[in-house]
């Protein structure tokens, strides 16, 4: 062998170093996956070579087989994988294989070193690619002859220590990639032929291309998407499924559909047990195999499946699109749009027929997955579908895990009711302490309680389901109410004010909006309380309080809208104001307990944990403090 003598030495990018040294300093159980890696990268290259073949590119070694070959050598204690795909020049290998360009790499470096109990996992979910060869390997060496005819082959060369070297190859080398791996001591077990052959097995079983081990074939599966679904077993699935995900799970769903007319196509998809916990590290980390005719066109393609399904998982093959379609025109090809559309209503037929005959599974579908699932309100084609799959509490639910559809709602609602309410609150017992709610439950009418900030978004833009209109409780006039019959148990002694108290009971309404001034809109009576002293309400159209936070959010410019403060006479601390005031309509009292209960209306409106209990709380004391503010004065 002879190779060019001037070898260039560089230094790994900082990322690479990290990466390298977390790899070098830490225990694993599940050092196999490295194999699995470089698999992975050899069936890559051949996917573009097949791709450049499709295409009518120029290539070298044109009748080289498209397969992957295994060799070992125990007593050498040395690795060798090599492919025929598409292979590096110099500058690719600097690039590709000196620096980490998968997103979310820093993000997972800062996960790995702050959990080092969880490496083992988080290798194996996020997949960190080539440089896992250096868990098992002291020295790597890399031969690549890149498919132009133009390019020289390259040698690279690395210890994985912070160096690596690159030099060219004189001599001739097939079309490919060849990794040397030279073993560390204490993993020469990956030089056995029935270890390396068990690991193919259970990480690279469907790999499209053969993998070969000494001229034997080790893999077989090919496209279980094209069989027929009876002659497939759940094993089948589940395999493949855990080969395409590297999940360790088997999937909750599996959905394979094989479609003839007017469009041709077979699909087999998964939802996964867990939603992807690296979603947000690894937001490109999504997307469907997309085939033609058992050839992979492009992996994680994502527009055949709207974002708010991006939790499925699988491959799409149709006979109908053309074997050289590029990746770039596949959005405007028309065959590929209409497949598009029909694998989300495939996805979104299949929930609705779970939501009908398996609740629970719904049910946990919806908590793992809701959230993105949630975000397809946008989606307008498809409207009604997906209407129909979301899932809700409610104040009729008996604890916070009950989840019910708008059909539940609607089905149980009050008689002559035109509209659906709901409530915004951190969790429910915040929802449940709200002022706002004490009408509904006073009249028992159902309330749908949100917890995530997107949900009002949501059902505003949603605007109605079948004809019932989403309504705030916030903004609810409780006129709209009357018609509905008080049904609380609860006996609440309303006593009567007596004509000449409610004519003080107004005086001191002006006299508290006099107190507030420009900070409210209006002080007036409040129908909608039982039990509180006061609420701040919006009128019929305008916002909500959470929509204002978000707003707010957004643009620091929105200024709080102005409200109107509803004061509760059936309240004690509002008699004893009443009698206060009476007694000395300027008392220092009457000033302190009305600022006092607008600012905590206006806290009862944040977004702070519980905030609803804080204020029940807080009214007590008040109420305490004006008994005995009126005994003490014997009023
Ligand atoms: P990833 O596969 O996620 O891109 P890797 O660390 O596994 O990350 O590989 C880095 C890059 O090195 C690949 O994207 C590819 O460009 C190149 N590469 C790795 N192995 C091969 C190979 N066998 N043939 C051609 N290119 C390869
Ligand atoms: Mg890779």
């Amino acid at each position: 062998m002879s190779e060019n003598i001037t070898a260039t030495k560089y230094e790994f990018k900082a990322e690479v170093k990290k990466l390298l040294d977390i790899l070098v300093h830490s225990l694993y159980t599940s050092r196999e996956i490295f194999l699995r890696e470089l698999i992975s990268n050899a069936s890559d290259a051949l996917d573009k070579l097949r791709f450049e073949l499709n295409r009518g590119t120029e290539v070298i070694d044109r009748e080289l087989p498209l397969e992957i070959k295994i060799l070992n050598d125990e007593k050498k204690k040395l690795l060798i994988v090599s492919d025929t795909g598409i292979g590096m020049n110099r500058d690719e290998v600097v690039t590709n294989i000196g620096t980490i360009a998968k997103s979310g790499t820093e993000e997972f470096l800062k996960l790995l070193s702050e959990a080092q109990s969880e490496v083992n996992n988080l290798i194996g979910k996020f997949g960190i690619g080539f440089y896992s060869v250096f868990m098992v390997a002291k020295e790597v060496i890399i031969k690549t002859r890149s498919y132009r005819p133009e390019d020289k082959a390259v040698q690279w060369r690395s210890d994985g220590m912070g160096e690596y070297e690159i030099s060219e190859l004189d001599e001739k080398i097939p079309r490919g990639t060849r990794i040397e791996i030279y073993l560390k001591d204490d993993a020469n077990e990956f030089a056995e032929k029935w270890r390396i052959e068990s690991i193919i097995k259970k990480h690279s079983n469907f790999i499209s291309y053969p993998i070969f081990i000494d001229k034997e074939r080790i893999n077989t599966v090919s496209a279980i998407w094209r069989e027929p679904k009876s002659s497939i077993k759940k094993e089948q699935y589940d395999e493949f499924y855990k080969f395409l995900t590297y999940d360790s799970e088997e999937p909750a769903d599996v959905i394979h559909k094989s479609i003839d007319a007017p469009i041709q196509f077979n699909a087999l998809l998964f939802i996964p047990k867990k939603s992807n916990e690296f979603f947000w590290l690894d937001r490109e980390n999504y997307g469907l195999d997309l085939y033609v005719r058992r050839v992979l066109i492009q992996h994680k393609n994502k527009d055949l499946l709207p974002e708010y399904l991006s939790f499925v998982k699988g491959v799409v093959d149709s006979e109908d699109l053309p074997l050289n379609i590029s990746r770039e025109t596949l959005q405007e090809n028309i065959i590929f749009t209409k497949i598009a559309s029909s694998v989300t209503t495939t996805v979104l037929s299949y929930l609705q027929e779970k939501a009908k005959n398996d609740k629970d599974g719904y049910n946990n579908f919806w908590k793992e997955h809701g959230k993105i699932f949630k975000l397809g309100y946008t989606d307008f084609a498809n409207r009604d579908k997906y209407i129909e799959l979301l899932r809700f509490n409610s104040s009729k639910c008996k604890d916070e895990n009950e989840l019910i559809s708008l059909e539940d709602y609607v089905n149980r609602k009050l008689e002559n009711q035109k509209e659906i309410y709901y409530a915004t609150g951190v969790n429910r017992d915040a929802i449940e302490s709200s002022p706002h709610m004490e009408i509904f439950k006073k009249k028992s009418i159902e309330v749908l309680y949100l917890y995530d900030t997107v949900d009002e978004i949501i059902l505003t833009s949603l605007r109605k389901y079948k004809d019932y209109e989403f309504k705030s409780v916030e903004t609810i006039d409780p006129k709209k109410l009357e018609e509905f019959k008080t049904v609380s148990e609860e006996k609440i002694e309303k006593e009567e004010l007596s004509k000449e108290d409610r004519m003080h009971f107004s005086s001191l309404l002006s006299k508290m909006k006099k107190i507030l001034g420009d900070k409210v809109v209006d002080v007036v009576e409040s129908n909608r309380l039982v039990d509180s002293a006061a609420c701040l309400v919006s009128k019929d159209s305008e916002m909500t309080s959470a929509m204002q936070k978000i707003l707010r959010m957004t643009n620091k410019n929105v200024a709080p809208q102005k409200k109107i403060l509803e004061v509760n006479p059936n309240n004690t601390l509002i008699k004893n104001l009443i009698k206060v005031f009476k007694n000395n309509s300027d008392d220092d009292f009457i000033v302190t307990a009305t600022q006092q209960l607008f600012d905590l209306a206006v806290l009862g409106e944040s977004e702070l944990d519980d905030i609803h209990s804080f204020i029940k709380r807080t009214n007590k004391i008040l109420e305490d403090a004006s008994n005995l503010y009126v005994n003490a004065k014997k009023l």
